[in-house]
């Protein structure tokens, strides 16, 4: 297993131990993966929802820009064919918590009758630029994104690079309000943000960066949707959503620092809601669309 120099005790003792430095903040993530919910072992390997389960926690990090240290895992597994399960997970998860340098400091395994269960809570630590949070945009930041927009369930949604280096990199170069990952769906999570900074936002909707898997998804239309409508309304992106200050977002879009690119595709305004640009009457309401959870009495 990989080392983390946080880490004084890992697996095999009663608990783990972990050195918090320098007063930084310790951010704290947990993600629950069920079977027959997130995912169906009939159209999924063990080793791709191993890695997945990892890697939705490491872009929770990713979004509060904190530095990945530690994991632990729990797993709820089916009586039958459980123990393969396990190793096959695990294959899938090792290989990308040795990418990010981070250590698993233990877990828990139980069987039972019902399905795969697998949470993961990641442990990781503010930089010196502190934890980047939802509320802090401001009316005049410029919603820069990263990477591309929906499809995801065609693949990306299993095999996305959670955006840890990307979010550590703006940090360290850029002035940034606040930010978010993706996992819910574009419209949907702006719209959280832009709420919890108790502001609004609008999109230029020409601007929103489409990835090919949702042209794809489009063309195989069953639903209808168009290209856009998946970009702003699918799940599981996993790219950052950011507010970002005027003179910053501009220096941000000439440098480009990253593989994945930076788009500019509206601003924060005053005005609470969430909006689409139009050319004629200058801004509509946009309905935010996307994944939630249903609750059921
Ligand atoms: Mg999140």
């Amino acid at each position: 297993l990989p080392a983390n120099p946080s880490l004084l005790v890992g697996a095999g003792d009663d608990a783990a131990v972990l050195e918090l430095t320098q007063r930084q903040g310790c951010v704290v993530t947990v993600d629950m993966l069920t079977e027959g919910v997130d995912f169906v072992l009939s159209q999924v390997s063990p080793r791709r929802v191993g890695r997945k389960s990892l890697a939705v926690n490491l872009s929770d990090l990713a979004a509060m820009a904190a530095r990945p240290v530690t994991a632990v895992v729990a797993l709820a597994l089916p009586r039958i064919g459980g123990l393969e399960l396990a190793k096959e997970l695990y294959e899938g998860l090792i290989p990308l918590a040795e990418q990010y340098g981070i250590a698993i400091a233990g877990g828990d395994t139980n069987t039972w009758d019902g399905p795969l269960v697998i949470s993961v809570t990641a442990l990781g630590e503010t930089t010196s630029h502190g934890p980047l949070k939802r509320s802090g945009a401001q009316p005049g930041d410029a919603i820069i994104v990263t990477g591309q927009f929906g499809g995801s369930i065609l693949g990306h949604q299993f095999d996305f690079e959670p955006r840890v280096a990307e979010a550590l990199a703006l940090a360290a170069n850029f002035a940034l309000h606040a930010g978010i990952d993706v996992s819910d769906g574009l419209s949907l999570d702006l719209w959280r943000m832009a709420k919890e900074s108790g502001c609004g936002a609008v999109i230029d909707l020409n601007k929103v960066p489409i990835a090919q898997a949702a042209v794809t998804l489009a063309n195989s239309g069953d639903d209808g949707d168009t290209p856009l409508a998946h970009a702003l309304a699918d799940g599981e992106d996993f790219e950052l959503i950011l507010a970002v200050p005027p003179d910053a977002a501009e220096r941000l879009l000439a440098e480009q620092p990253l593989a994945c690119g930076c788009t500019r595709i509206g601003e924060f305004i005053a005005e609470p809601g969430l909006w689409q640009l139009d050319a004629a009457r200058g801004r509509l309401p946009l309905v935010p669309r996307g994944f939630e959870h249903r609750m059921e009495k």
